[in-house]
């Protein structure tokens, strides 16, 4: 089997309390070809570790000879889709961890998220709603931002009593606010509470694959037994090293259960 194209889907999935990366690899373009998948334990790696473990067990056990008569040209690009479940979660800024965590107070870094240079923190606060119900350990993810910045599911919103907007990450105007706790410490923010848009990161030689430009809009299709979904309105967000990746929201993967999916595919 050539895996002259990949579209590699990697998802979380817990097993008896074992942390582990379920993976699936697609062979060409035209999906003519077998898919592959498995699972491996994660244990404390990352998903860029588990990443390369993927191609190296694709190379050694079933890359041998080209049958499917799609293999590119040497030396062009070959894009690697995946997938991944953003989780409820806030961005704080700088002068928001000090007023959380204390003053002098900088993130520490829990694991690395599959973007470079971002990551989970160890840090999390409490998510107040109006009505006092609330969500009592948030990750936050770094670095900080400028603006300070609360992203939930709309499962998470009707929970708390808050009526979110779907947003673009960093569009915040007229949002709703919320209460944040932390150890030493609460922020009352006025604005800054988003359910956010599914969007689809990319680097400049994916936006040239797909024939997209920054701000324009995609498809994503999610092929799972049952409850395959089309989720329309994908917002392409380009920027140079970044790696490709659609984020879509807990209600979202797990309406279209892509932690069990067959395929997923991105078309413009
Ligand atoms: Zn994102």
């Amino acid at each position: 089997m050539s895996f002259s194209y990949w579209e590699i889907k990697i998802a979380h999935v817990e097993a008896g309390g074992i942390p582990m990366f379920y993976f699936r690899v697609c062979a060409d373009r035209r999906r003519s070809c077998t898919s592959k998948q498995g699972i491996i334990m994660a244990g404390t790696l990352d998903r860029q570790t588990i990443e390369s473990i993927v191609r190296q067990i694709v190379y050694d056990r079933f890359a041998t000879t080209p049958d499917c008569g799609c293999a590119p040209k040497s030396g062009e690009y070959r894009p690697n889709l995946v997938v991944s479940i953003s989780a409820r979660h806030v961005h704080l800024s700088d002068a928001d961890v000090e007023t959380l965590f204390g003053k002098g107070h900088t993130l520490t870094k829990m694991k690395d998220l599959y973007q470079d240079g971002f990551f989970a923190a160890e840090e999390t606060v409490m998510v107040v709603g109006p009505r006092k119900r609330m969500l009592p350990s948030v990750r936050i993810l770094g670095p900080t931002r400028p603006a300070t910045q609360v992203e939930l599911a709309f499962t998470d919103g009707i929970s708390l009593g808050i009526d979110m907007p779907v947003r673009e990450s960093g569009q915040l105007d007229n949002s709703p606010g919320c209460v944040l706790v932390g150890p030493k410490g609460v922020v009352e923010l006025k604005q800054g509470v988003i359910r956010a848009e599914r969007h689809v990161h990319m680097g400049p030689s994916d936006a040239e694959f797909y024939g997209v430009k920054d701000k324009e809009r995609m498809t994503l299709r999610v092929h799972a037994n049952g409850c395959t979904t089309t989720f329309e309105n994908v917002l392409v967000r380009v920027g140079k090293e970044i790696k490709l990746e659609v984020h879509l929201d807990t209600d979202e993967g797990n309406a279209s259960d892509l932690e069990h999916a067959a395929k997923v595919e991105l078309v413009k």
